[in-house]
């Protein structure tokens, strides 16, 4: 039987539209759900997003063919209709709904149900098959609010400034990076941003993302302007000179994973901070529940463990 939507080597794909959501490799017409790099792919003919998520991809892709669609938008091809819904993930990340003769999927990418004050806040889409993603599908993984993590990452940051350190704060660029600083309480010092995070402020400000008073990370800042105050760092850029050249100095990481076993050994002496933009197990199930789905695919993470989980719960699940 041919499936409205199905897995092709480039990623889920519908053959009536020939349109691929998310595609890893080269295709005409792609629906992206947002611009984090393992959905976003260079090299797509055509590209389809939210408003919102637009300026982002078109910094990442440059010239390329980018249509941009409003949430709840129908976009008809060749007979399917698509539209995009928040995901509440990072600003302009959606949901890819995808009707035909009145057979519904949705498309999750990455989601969280908790409202973070910036990105849409999720809204849940009633479908017959659900393709969620499950990062964190593992009862284990349980959020608390995130009022109670800045407070945290606030409390962090005036201890390392009482023992004269700078506290570094590795945050992913593009989404975290953002809703962290505006989480941080700016009466305590200054706060800097690396350049990777900073470039990314620079395009969601344009667009009217509001982020406390910052600056960006250069070489003339020197370790003692740096003293007392936080600096926002991408995970990927904490061996950049510019922060290797402070030495050691106290060490924040913001991660879902903060918890987990293999956290220590791969930010060693860094203090975790528990907080994610995906759905935590309880998130999850609640979206599941939502969608009303008669049918379940579950990708991305613990896909066998939450999907046996929804199956012991009468869920038709596919794998
Ligand atoms: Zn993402
Ligand atoms: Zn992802």
């Amino acid at each position: 039987m041919s499936e409205l939507l199905q897995m092709s080597p480039q990623g889920w794909y519908c053959p009536i539209a020939l349109t691929h959501i998310d595609p890893i490799k080269p295709v005409r017409n792609a629906f992206i759900t947002h611009g984090h790099a393992d959905h976003l792919k260079s090299g797509n003919l055509h590209y389809f997003c939210t408003r919102s998520a637009r300026p982002v991809i078109r910094q990442r892709l440059g010239p390329v063919s980018i249509e941009s669609l409003e949430y709840d938008e129908p976009q008809l091809i060749n007979g399917v209709q698509f539209s995009f819904h928040p995901a509440g993930h990072i600003l302009g990340s959606a949901q890819v709904r995808v009707e035909h003769q009145g057979e519904v999927w949705v498309v999750s990418g990455d989601y969280k149900l908790e409202n973070d004050g910036w990105s849409e806040a999720f809204e849940s889409v009633k479908c017959d098959t659900f393709i969620s993603e499950c990062t964190f599908g593992l009862p284990e993984f349980q959020w608390r609010p995130q009022a109670e993590i800045f407070a945290e990452i606030n409390e962090w940051w005036r201890q390392n400034q009482a023992a004269g350190q700078v506290s570094i704060l590795a945050a992913y660029a593009l989404g975290k990076a953002q809703r962290v600083l505006r989480g941080l309480d700016p009466s305590i010092g200054l706060i800097f941003c690396h350049p990777a995070i900073e470039n990314v402020n620079d395009v969601l400000q344009t667009q009217g993302v509001k982020l406390p008073s910052h600056q960006r990370l250069r070489p003339k800042h020197k370790l003692n302007d740096l003293r007392g105050n936080l600096i926002v760092v991408p995970p990927t850029a904490l061996g950049d000179y510019l922060i290797k050249r402070l030495g050691e100095q106290a060490l924040g990481v913001v991660s879902g994973w903060s918890g987990q076993a293999g956290f220590a050994k791969k930010h060693p002496g860094a203090h975790g901070f528990g907080l994610s933009d995906h759905a935590d197990f309880a998130g999850l199930n609640k979206a599941v529940s939502a969608s009303g789905a008669q049918r379940l695919i579950p990708v991305h993470g613990y896909v066998k463990e939450f999907g046996e989980y929804w199956k012991g719960n009468g869920m038709e699940v596919l794998f």
